[in-house]
């Protein structure tokens, strides 16, 4: 056996929040063989298991029971499809802001408004990331899985993952997948996307067409408004956007003017949740060593010496509150475990 198993392992560093997590059993997986030697440990041990890319969007208990396998699966192959389109498959365990900034650096395209979001490859496709008006789903041709159900490594297509917002199979069937490598189609030719107010005012009509202008100007925007997990734990944004029909949109627009919203498609709304939580004077509130951030309501913060305890009883405040006043309900983004 290759596989180095360490026990009582101190998870502190390997999760945005900065939380005491310990693993009882901890291991990194940096091969299919190794995976294959993992997969036989779990079942021998019965153990339960946690596959951990970057830990940014996990909120951890303070004993996590079981293995937590952390995937560092590398490598990157190119394949040039024709004139434009080429074919990038990566290996799971990578950094995703890393991908973004050197496929841009090789004239790829595609990825530039995804820059900055923490975490691996791997679990990229899990939530379909996204950001700045671009999901990671526009960009994805295929997924390499292993499939616990089926006991097998095989490649899932685009179509297949079913994405959505904030969403696809890997989430709703939770533990079955392990995402050994996703294969991206990018472009030498760019098609740049700037449809979001925020990144188009930052941006001359020229600025607009260059991707290497948008990812600088995301990166410069998301450095201001988001606070750098190294310097203040967080997981980024705590609660998803919420979606309502046209007739809660209408009441809710008629007794708020100033709602944030944006029209989600098939006569439904998505709300800006952190727009209803700032409203009822979220902002910048503690609650024992954990609060709401000070310039984005949506994102929690941990001053130090939080935990998953004390998180959850900030997060139900809020989500009550939200509920009390407009009657939405506020459905958190990362991902408890256990
Ligand atoms: C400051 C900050 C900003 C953020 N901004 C954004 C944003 O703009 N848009 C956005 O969408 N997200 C954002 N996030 C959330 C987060 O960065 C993404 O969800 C990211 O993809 C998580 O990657 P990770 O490797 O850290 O995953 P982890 O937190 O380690 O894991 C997340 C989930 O994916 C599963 N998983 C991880 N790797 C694999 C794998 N290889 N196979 C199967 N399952 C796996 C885990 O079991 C877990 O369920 C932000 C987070 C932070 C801290």
């Amino acid at each position: 056996m290759t596989l180095h198993f360490q026990s009582r392992f101190s998870l502190k560093a390997l999760n945005t929040l900065g939380f005491d997590a310990v693993a009882e059993r901890f291991v990194r997986v940096r091969s299919i063989d190794e995976l294959l030697e993992l997969r036989d440990e779990v079942k021998r041990s019965s153990s339960p298991l946690l596959i951990l890319g970057g830990g940014s969007n996990l909120v951890l208990a303070d004993a996590v029971p079981g293995i937590v396998a952390q995937l560092a699966i590398e490598g990157r192959a190119f394949e040039a499809l024709d004139a434009e389109s080429v074919r990038v498959t990566v290996g799971g365990g990578e950094n995703w802001h890393e991908l973004v900034r050197s496929s841009l650096g090789q004239g790829l395209y595609g990825l530039e408004n995804l820059a900055l979001i923490p975490g691996s490859v791997g679990a990229a496709p899990v939530q379909n990331i996204g950001a700045y008006g671009v999901e990671v789903k526009d960009l994805i041709e295929a997924v390499e899985v292993y499939d616990w159900a089926e006991d097998r490594v095989y490649w899932l297509d685009n179509r297949s993952c079913d994405f959505a917002y904030r969403d696809s199979r890997f989430k709703r069937e939770s533990g079955r997948y392990l995402i050994t490598r996703v294969r991206f189609l990018l472009s030498r030719q760019p098609h740049t996307v700037t449809s979001y107010a925020p990144l188009r005012e930052v941006l001359s009509p020229q600025q607009r067409e260059q991707p290497e202008a948008v990812f600088d100007a995301v990166c410069r925007i998301r450095s201001e408004k988001l606070p750098d997990p190294r310097e203040l734990g967080n997981a980024g944004s705590f609660f998803k956007n919420p979606v309502v029909s046209a007739e809660d949109h209408r009441r809710l627009k008629s007794a708020y003017p100033s709602l944030v919203s944006f029209p989600e498609g098939e006569g439904r709304f998505k709300l800006a949740a952190g727009w209803l939580i700032d409203q009822l004077g979220w902002k910048g509130r503690r609650m024992q060593n954990v609060g709401v951030h000070a310039k984005q309501a949506l994102v929690l913060v941990n001053y130090g010496g939080g935990d998953r305890g004390q998180l959850e009883k900030l997060a139900n405040a809020i989500q009550r509150d939200v509920l009390d006043a407009y009657g939405v309900e506020l459905e958190p983004e990362p991902r408890f475990y256990p």
